[in-house]
């Protein structure tokens, strides 16, 4: 049995209202919503990286913002540690905000270009006083270490490193407050090739040495392939299909994740065929289909597809899937034995 989730969210759905148009006003209609997230259900264990993937506008980073709080859902609730995150008194709340950490695409949006790398450090440090005033600059040099940074880095300020460099400040940050969790949003995405791979093997390495608990959010499969013990899909607000990286990828057992996979040639070189990804354009996230949310889209739906949403249902150990069609998918002999 496993152990009871680290995190766990809950039927969480949100919504963002657009502006109200004239039009709106003219007829008395209540302004449009972009459904954002659609009853999202995921558990998160302690000391695992889950890869969360989804084309853009899936809502993958809204997802993200809702496991730190950084967005409040409109149903539902996300549990850290078995609590309501909405409901923890304050001094929970300050433990939850040290213990739960986000990493950003932008780094230097977020690092005060007027902070040296050591105020930054020293204030993430003393904002929840992690250490004794005199234990700080050694602590600064242990940090900047620990992201392989020079302890010369320390008197630099933000617009002075690379974009690689700026992302191990936001990390060295991130760790100042000795987190359980990191939280990290596309972290590499803006980042050359050959940098995204040396900030990949730092998280690796920190979440091996430092016993980590990672949500790395990306749409990037080669990347989530790489560095994710699990997986879960996002499409169109809602996970479809969650379950262990190497089952997922040999076996999806959801349309929408075959069709991305399939849509991603460069994960398997082997591989001649190259099978169209989903037909059609993405739904309206304004106006989401009734049922199946990838009904639209789907080669397999059927009358049932257009009537009754799916939910999350076991296919395989610890694998689950959003599909009324419970045998899509599922592993052969010889796929079984290619895992
Ligand atoms: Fe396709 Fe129906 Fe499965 Fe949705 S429920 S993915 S429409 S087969």
């Amino acid at each position: 049995m496993r152990d009871m989730p680290l995190i766990s969210v809950e039927g969480v759905s949100k919504r963002f209202r657009l502006p109200r148009t004239a039009s709106d006003i003219l007829t008395g209609r209540p302004p449009a919503a972009v459904h954002a997230l659609n009853n999202v259900d995921l558990e998160v264990h302690r000391g695992e990286t889950l890869g969360i993937v989804g084309e853009s506008g899936c809502g993958k980073s809204t997802l993200a913002r809702c496991l730190v709080r950084l967005l409040e859902p409109d149903e539902g609730l996300v549990r850290f540690d078995g609590k309501d995150i909405g409901l923890l008194p304050q001094a929970e709340r300050r433990a939850f905000n040290r213990r739960v950490q986000m990493i950003f695409q932008d780094p230097y949006s977020s690092l005060n270009p007027r902070m040296s790398v050591r105020q930054v450090l020293s204030e993430a440090l003393s904002v929840h006083a992690m250490r004794p005033k005199a234990d700080i600059p050694a602590r600064i040099t242990e940090l900047l270490g620990l992201v392989r940074l020079p302890a010369d880095a320390a008197n630099r300020y933000p617009h002075e490193f690379s974009g690689g460099q700026r992302q191990r400040i936001g990390i060295a940050r991130a760790l100042a407050v000795e987190p359980e969790v990191l939280v990290a949003d596309e972290l590499v995405s803006a980042l050359d090739v050959s940098v995204q791979a040396q900030v990949i093997n730092l998280l690796l390495d920190l979440q091996e040495r430092l016993k980590l608990t990672v949500v790395f959010v990306a749409h990037d499969l080669r990347l989530v392939r790489h560095i994710s013990h699990r997986v879960a899909v996002m499409y169109l607000g809602k996970v479809v299909e969650t379950g262990p990286t190497e089952a997922l990828f040999a076996t999806p057992r959801h349309p929408y994740s075959k069709a991305l996979l399939d849509a991603a040639p460069e994960l398997d070189p082997a591989r001649q065929t190259r099978v169209a990804a989903a037909r059609g354009e993405l739904p309206n996230p304004l106006d989401l289909p009734t049922g199946c949310l990838f009904n639209t889209r789907c080669p397999f739906a059927f009358e049932r597809c257009f009537a009754e949403r799916p939910n999350l249902s076991n296919r395989g150990p610890a694998h689950f899937a959003a599909c009324h069609l419970t045998d899509f998918g599922k592993p052969t002999p010889a796929t079984i034995a290619a895992q």
